[in-house]
């Protein structure tokens, strides 16, 4: 059985580590990434607040060696999902099964005035040119503003505005600031009341304004002012750090898998209306969250049931919904929310109040998929 595999992020990444691990030398994947390296979303984070930087945090697809995987670096032209069969720069490939992973593209060029006057901190470029300006930054009003739903990491504006907060304290020009988020949720994290009351609670000892159920459309460069979509009320800043609008990648687009903008799977088996096609991670509208600890765990069930099914066993697995996120409150401490996402019930989390365990505990939590993808604990 050929498994061919699109996108090698959180997605692809543990599919392909999965399959060899369990199939050894019987494994016969193609693995296909346009990019060169590999970067966890929240090291853009790290970046952006000069933590790391930009060359620290890539996991070159070079160390990724696994048995029975080919990695090829190339662009994804067009995808038949019918045929099982993509063209890329490098020619064209097949499989047995096909496995969506591309994840979702960012757009900012599609709120007007972002790439002029804000800064988006969703790519590692981004982020790096959001860090020179903070680092230059005097005082003054900051927005984070999100621009679009569904986005990536939906606690992350919020763990950005706690880290502007810690930041520009250290910097001594917290004072001379205002800090305001702007994001479409009602609560920063709908699904764990718990955690959303510690978070709202933080941003009031910080004074930090929280702007729910809303989103910015565009930027009025000339004035400095965001504009909000739902009522066209104005948010004056000095600096502004924007989510990008998401978008289902071009290819899959024209691929005919995408369904209102992402790809439907069906939530037990991860299987898209074509058969023996599946997509896991940013790419579906799956029902969890666009965070790559839900791509990882369905990439990991997709896995075992791919074997099961080769190997004709009749109790296939099916995913459960289940991630842990963790979430950054500033100050090297990190919180922790442990979720569940199932299909027509409503998602259920606990909350671990942040902690510096904790903190050590995200470490070793990303420190332990680079050895496993990567070979090294970097
Ligand atoms: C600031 C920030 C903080 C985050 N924090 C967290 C966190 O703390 N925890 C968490 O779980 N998640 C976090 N995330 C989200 C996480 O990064 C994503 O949800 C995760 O990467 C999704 O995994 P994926 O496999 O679906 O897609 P991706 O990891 O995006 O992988 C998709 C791959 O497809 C490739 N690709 C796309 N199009 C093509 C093409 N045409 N040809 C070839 N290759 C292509 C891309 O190069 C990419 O490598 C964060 C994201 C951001 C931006």
């Amino acid at each position: 059985m050929r498994v061919l595999v699109l996108g090698a992020g959180f997605g692809g990444l543990e599919l392909t580590t999965r399959l060899s691990e369990v199939l050894g030398d019987e494994t016969d994947v193609v693995l296909i990434d346009q990019s060169d390296a590999f970067v966890f979303g929240f090291a853009k984070l790290d970046v952006m607040f000069g933590k790391r930087d930009a060359a620290a945090v890539r996991n070159r697809y070079a160390d990724f060696v696994k048995p029975g995987v080919q990695f090829v670096q190339t662009t994804i032209r067009s995808i038949d999902p019918v045929a099982k069969k993509v063209e890329t720069d490098a020619g064209p490939f097949e499989g047995d099964v096909l496995v969506v992973a591309l994840g979702a593209d960012l757009d900012p060029a599609g709120t007007p005035g972002l790439l002029e006057d804000g800064h988006e901190f969703y790519s590692v470029a981004g982020a790096t040119a959001a860090r020179d300006v903070i680092d230059r930054f005097e005082g003054g009003r900051v927005v984070i503003a999100v621009c679009g739903a569904p986005y990536k990491c939906p606690p992350a504006p919020s763990e950005t505005a706690l880290l502007i907060h810690a930041h520009l304290v250290a910097r001594g020009v917290r004072e001379a600031s205002t800090v305001t988020l702007v994001m479409p949720l009602p609560v920063p994290i709908p699904p764990a009341p718990d955690a959303s009351k510690a978070v709202l609670a933080a941003f009031e000892e910080r004074g930090i304004e929280f702007l729910p159920s809303r989103v910015v459309s565009h930027l009025d460069v000339e004035r400095h002012v965001a504009v909000v979509a739902e009522d066209g009320a104005e948010i004056p800043y000095d600096l502004l750090l924007g989510v990008p609008k998401h978008l289902v990648p071009e290819v899959v687009a024209a691929s005919g898998l995408a369904v209102d903008g992402w790809v439907p799977v069906d939530p037990a088996t991860l299987e898209t209306s074509f058969p023996g096609v599946y997509a896991v991670g940013d790419v579906t509208s799956i029902g969890t969250p666009k965070a790559g600890v839900f791509a990882e765990g369905q990439a990991l069930t997709l896995a075992d049931r791919l074997v099961a099914l080769a190997r004709g066993e009749g109790d296939l697995p099916t995913y459960g919904g289940r991630g842990i996120c963790y979430l950054e409150f500033g100050d090297q401490r990190v919180a922790e929310v442990d979720v569940t996402f199932l299909p027509g019930q409503t998602p259920f989390g606990i909350f671990r109040e942040p902690s510096a365990e904790q903190a050590e505990g995200k470490k070793r939590w990303a420190s332990s998929r680079v050895e496993r993808w990567f070979g090294s604990s970097r």
